[in-house]
């Protein structure tokens, strides 16, 4: 049955892009979403989940058929990943890790010898991805990195660390960024893609998080780890770019996995809003109470039509939409916890219950609030642009 919200979110959208959305929602409610809280429970990465993404081209949204892939627009992407998010955070990182970070910087500016190694074993799904920015000095000055790299013969030696690394244990990929001139600050930058099972010199550890235990975040140490010359991704110096572009995709994705989990809270709270009752009536009648709907309903829909807008834009061929990136994550992002918060007020006390989804919901929802950078940073850079001191 057509709720008014999937009126509103469908309107405008192509049959393709609507079928687009059928297709994903069925898989993902009925193949994902019953086994998500016990993965929760037993602190599991879910990797029979992921293995289910392959066949249907889900784990290649962005890939070219080419390389194997099922890319059709960016529009289509962004429906995946708000479906995907709707039912499981992690699943929708693999995602969006692996075509925004990794895959869309391969497809930029990697070699055809890179494309043809990489990017068919990404869409099988037989290589996972992580991408390895963040130090523990700091995730959001990527400029002020101390991880190396040095030139020796044959290729580079990595030093460093990274830290909260999604999916590290699993990657097949990294994707990592490293300094060759720390004094060159942005201009020192450079980017790898390093093959972690083929490398010496890198070790794996725990990052423990008080949320997405089944994520299993880790801390990546590179002590002097040989890569060959071809790990190289773009120019010596010249990662900043490469950077910035695989952090715009990344926005696109992280905002629309955001529109998801606000969404989620959504689906949540309404039931829960007609069943529950007091003073002899559904809470759902309180004017309070649907104060908060009416709020949940009206954010969530605002941020989807930012984020159609920009994929719209990135289909309609526009390079970089940086503005309208951040405007999307720091909308989208805000409306997420905003709507956790919501729907826990809306359970009571039991919004904190592990009966219930909702208190789940609210901290992997502040966790996107720091990815793909902060919401200080794009409130930044959004005033920045309308200033007219930022350019791109
Ligand atoms: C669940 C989760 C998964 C993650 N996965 C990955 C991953 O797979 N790979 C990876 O590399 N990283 C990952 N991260 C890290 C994430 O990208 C960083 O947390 C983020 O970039 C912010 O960096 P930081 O935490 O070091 O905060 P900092 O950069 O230290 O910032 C601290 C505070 O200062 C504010 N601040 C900083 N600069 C400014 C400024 N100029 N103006 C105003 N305020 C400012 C920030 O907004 C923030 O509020 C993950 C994080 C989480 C929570």
């Amino acid at each position: 049955m057509q709720t008014p919200m999937d009126r509103l979110a469908d309107f405008d959208l192509t049959p393709d892009q609507r079928q687009v959305r059928e297709i994903v929602r069925d898989f993902a409610q009925k193949e994902i979403l019953p086994y998500v809280e016990q993965y929760e429970k037993e602190e599991r990465y879910p990797l029979e989940l992921v293995a289910k993404l392959p066949p249907l081209g889900f784990m290649a949204p962005m890939i070219p058929e080419e390389y194997g892939g099922a890319f059709q627009d960016v529009v289509s992407y962004g429906i995946l990943m708000e479906e995907l998010a709707r039912v499981d955070w992690v699943i929708a990182s693999v995602v969006s890790v692996a075509n925004s970070l990794v895959a869309g910087s391969i497809l930029k500016f990697g070699t055809d010898a890179q494309k043809q190694r990489w990017l068919p074993q990404v869409a099988d799904g037989s290589c996972l991805c992580s991408a390895c920015l963040t130090e523990p000095g700091g995730g959001t000055d990527l400029g002020n990195m101390k991880s190396t790299a040095t030139k020796v013969a044959g290729g580079w030696r990595l030093n460093g660390t990274k830290v909260f690394i999604s999916h590290a244990d699993h990657a097949g990929l990294f994707f990592v960024v490293a300094s060759v001139d720390l004094s060159k600050k942005h201009g020192g930058v450079t980017a790898f893609l390093v093959d972690p099972r083929e490398t010496e010199g890198i070790t794996i550890g725990a990052f423990p998080m008080r949320t997405l235990k089944r994520d299993k975040l880790a801390e990546v140490h590179f002590e002097d780890a040989f890569v060959p010359d071809d790990a190289l991704l773009g120019e010596p110096g010249k990662g900043f770019p490469v950077l910035g572009s695989a952090l715009d995709t990344g926005r696109f994705s992280v905002a629309a996995r955001c529109v998801g989990q606000a969404q989620r809270c959504l689906d949540l709270a309404l039931p829960y809003a007609l069943e529950r009752e007091a003073f002899g009536q559904r809470i759902g009648e309180f004017q309070m109470i649907q104060q908060k709907i009416s709020d949940m309903t009206c954010r969530t829909q605002a941020a989807r039509n930012a984020v159609y807008q920009l994929g719209r834009m990135k289909d309609a061929g526009v390079p970089r939409a940086s503005m309208e990136s951040s405007m999307a994550k720091l909308m989208a992002s805000q409306a997420a916890v905003q709507n956790a918060l919501d729907a826990i007020q809306i359970h009571g006390g039991y919004g904190l219950s592990e009966e219930y989804e909702v208190g789940r919901l609210l901290l992997e929802a502040k966790s996107l609030e720091f990815g793909e950078g902060t919401s200080e940073l794009h409130t930044k850079m959004i005033a920045e642009f309308m200033l007219g001191i930022r350019k791109q």
